[in-house]
Formats: structure tokens, C-alpha cells, sequence
């Protein structure tokens, strides 16, 4: 089956099918064409090119061939780090920290990622399910084409495992590339508290074998914070899950300056992610690395800390990756066009800098940058199409305006 999209206005994103990153300057460079045409045969992107170009040949061998009239064609967001599924929300600490306390302050009554705990545990595996799949559609119908998504509400063998048993649910149902990591040190469960030791020892001993063993898991994560989990016990963690062959995605630096990034570059991370409070040290560490940066500046707007310095990392040739951390606490959107904004306008990404992020770097984050993230022949035709827009900057300036007309996963029209 072959589709042909003819008279797109601009083709946005293109590489070279080896382009699997962009790292420092390469990430001003998001090439596009105007006035274009794409081919598509059954999943994956054939050719495309100049309108000029199109010759008879491509035509007649389209099976179908559709009209664009002008709408853009833009690569899907690959949002490496979220927590969609969840139980219920957290509208209420909301109002508290409308009233001022602390994201530390929340946990440390027992509210925060223990509260979300308690409510997953009392929902079912189907109703967890369809709650997250509300998520999925939404952020899908955003123009998400690949998401990661982590466990960690469970905190105990049981639930870990009902929470990756619902994300390999997801990845079977839902029109979207679909990476699975286990998060089971996200917090001490609560019948570990005061006892970080022994929980670290719960993961390690019991949680990842089990997830090793039913093969739930494609990485292994650990909050390695302020007040969460050492390098010391991220270090026990990965050496655990490496014997399962699951790679590390760290949630690193988000409240302190954590070490978290100098663990997860000794264990080789795929990403270290959150990076608020990254100083040159984390910088010059990375710079030797394989690591991807991995900033949330949704969890920066919504807490209201800082944003992480993107344009330090560009600039030591870091290939920075930009995802929504979709969570109920800390950023309870999975709008990556919104985060592509926020990066431009508080973290003076441009916007081609701040899509490459979000696409591209995004598709390495979760090892995904040989198949997705850029318009190139031969990945997936993973895609959405625009309103025929004014310039490239106007999709992010006009930031709640809705533009998205279709979203196209697989070579298929899905919303
Ligand atoms: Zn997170």
C-alpha cells in the first residue's frame, strides 16, 4: 500500500536516515521542505521531495493520494520520561501548593508520590488501564508518536508489576511506539519507611528479578535526589538490573546538585533526565558520555524551579532532549508542544533547537533515533500534519492555538 501526500506546504524535520541525534551546533539545523511531497509505503516513509520533482512515476504508483492544500508535515514528538499511568490526580496537593508548601514538604506528610501509591494500589488493572489510556489518546492526539513510560507508584512487588503488566497493555493497544521502564526506587514504600536500606534491597532483590524474569521492563530508573535515593543505592540498583540486561534512565538533579549524573554515566545511562540544577562538573561528564540530557521544563513551570541550562549543554555539543515528565505531581500535562514553548521561551531554545528535542534527541533518549523522530526514508511514517502556518516560529508563539489537523502513525491516519 502506497499513500502519497502531495502540495504539503513544509516538510519539517528531515535528515538522512542515519541521523539517529543532533548534538550542539547540529541542533540549529532543522531542515525543511517547502513546498513538498511525501511517500509512504505501508509503515515506514519511502521517498519524499520537492513538488517540482514529483514525477510521473511516483504518482502512478501511489494507491491512494492525498491533497494537503498547504498543512505542514511534522515528525511526531517522542516524549522519553513520563508516569502516565497513575491512579485518580493530585488536584489537591495542587491547592497546596498554591498555599505554599514545598514539593519536599508534600512528601515528607506523606502526601506526594506515597498518596499516588496508596491510590494505585486500591484501583484496579483495568481501570489503572483505561485511566492511563484517557492520557495516552490525548497526548497522542497532541502529536506524541513514541513515549516512555515508568512504573514507580506500586512500591511494592505486587503493584510494580500490575503497573508494567498495564504499560505492556498500552504498548499492545495503543497507536504509538511504547518503552517500558521500571521505577521501583522512585520512593521508599511505606511499609519501608525509615528502612531505605532494606527497600533498596526489596528492588534489587525481588522487584527486578521478577521484572527480569517476565521481561516487563526495557530500562531500570531510580530517583537519585535530595531526600530520595543515593548514588550509593542507585549504583546497588543498576548493577541488579544490568544482570537483566535493563539499561538506566536516572532521574538526576532535580533537587540538588545529586550525583546523579556521575552514576548514571559509570553505568552508561541511555538518558539522565530533570538536570534543573546541573553545574559544568555534570557538563563535562556528559561531554564523554553516549548520555542523553534530558530536560522537563514541565516540571520547572509547574513547580517553579529553575530551568535546566539547555544552552550550556548545546553549546558543549550535548545532543539535549526535551520530554513532558507527564505525572500527576510535578507536571500533569503531556503537551510536548507546550513544552517545546517553554523551552524556547525560558530556556532561549529556538524554536528548531526546541523541536530537534523533542523529536530527534527525543527518539535517542529511548533508543528509538534509527526508526523515528526525523522525516527521513526508511524510518516509521510516524507524523502530524498542521494548518498551512505563517512560519515555523508561529507553532510554538501561538502555543494554545490548535493547529494539529491529523496525526499519522505507522503510515496510517490514527486522529
Ligand atoms: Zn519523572
Amino acid at each position: 500500500m502506497k499513500t502519497l501526500l502531495k502540495n504539503i506546504g513544509n516538510l519539517v524535520g528531515v535528515t538522512d536516515a542515519s541521523v539517529t541525534r543532533k548534538a550542539g551546533e547540529a541542533m540549529w539545523n532543522l531542515d525543511s521542505f517547502s513546498d513538498a511531497w511525501l511517500l509512504i509505503e505501508d509503515d515506514r516513509i519511502l521517498d519524499f521531495g520537492r513538488s517540482h520533482e514529483l514525477t510521473d512515476v511516483f504518482v502512478a504508483c501511489a494507491d491512494k493520494i492525498i491533497d494537503m492544500n498547504g498543512q505542514w508535515v511534522f515528525p511526531s514528538f517522542c516524549d522519553s520520561h513520563t508516569h502516565v499511568v497513575y491512579a485518580g490526580n493530585r488536584a489537591g496537593e495542587f491547592l497546596d501548593k498554591i498555599n505554599g508548601l514545598s514539593y519536599e514538604a508534600i512528601a515528607k506528610r506523606g502526601g506526594g508520590i506515597l498518596n499516588s501509591a496508596d491510590l494505585l494500589h486500591a484501583t484496579s488493572e483495568d481501570d489503572l488501564f483505561e485511566q492511563a489510556m484517557v492520557r495516552v489518546r490525548e497526548v497522542i492526539a497532541k502529536g506524541t508518536g513514541a513515549i516512555e513510560i515508568k512504573s514507580g507508584y506500586g512500591l511494592t512487588v505486587a503493584d510494580e508489576l500490575k503497573m508494567l503488566r498495564v504499560i505492556r497493555r498500552i504498548r499492545e493497544s495503543a497507536p504509538v511506539e511504547v518503552k517500558s521502564t521500571f521505577l521501583g526506587a522512585h520512593a521508599v514504600g511505606r511499609a519501608y519507611q525509615g528502612r531505605q536500606d532494606d527497600y533498596v534491597g526489596l528492588v534489587c532483590e525481588e522487584m527486578i528479578p521478577e521484572v527480569g524474569r517476565q521481561r516487563l521492563a526495557d530500562y531500570v530508573d531510580v530517583f537519585c535526589d535530595k531526600g530520595f535515593f543515593t548514588p550509593d543505592d542507585t549504583a546497588r540498583i543498576l548493577e541488579a538490573a544490568a544482570k537483566w540486561g535493563m539499561k538506566p534512565k536516572i532521574h538526576a538533579n532535580e533537587l540538588d546538585v545529586s550525583g546523579g549524573v556521575q552514576v548514571g554515566v559509570a553505568y552508561n545511562a541511555v538518558s539522565v533526565d530533570h538536570l534543573e540544577r546541573t553545574t559544568q562538573v555534570e557538563i563535562d561528564i556528559l561531554r564523554d558520555s553516549s548520555t542523553v540530557p534530558t530536560i522537563l521544563p514541565g516540571a520547572s513551570f509547574f513547580l517553579g524551579m529553575p530551568y535546566g541550562n539547555a544552552k550550556g549543554m548545546m553549546e558543549a555539543g550535548l545532543p539535549v532532549a526535551l520530554a513532558s515528565d507527564y505525572n500527576p505531581g510535578s507536571s500533569p500535562s503531556g503537551d510536548m508542544r507546550f513544552v517545546c514553548a517553554l523551552a524556547s521561551i525560558r530556556m532561549k531554545l529556538t524554536p528548531s533547537q526546541a523541536i530537534n528535542a523533542a523529536t530527534i534527541n527525543g527518539a535517542a533518549a529511548m533508543e528509538l533515533g534509527h526508526a523515528a523522530g526525523s522525516i527521513a526514508v526508511g524510518k516509521l511514517a510516524n507524523f502530524f500534519t498542521t494548518e498551512p502556518l505563517p512560519s515555523l516560529a508561529f507553532f510554538l508563539y501561538a502555543y494554545t492555538t490548535p493547529m494539529i489537523t491529523a496525526v499519522w502513525h505507522r503510515g496510517q491516519a490514527v486522529g
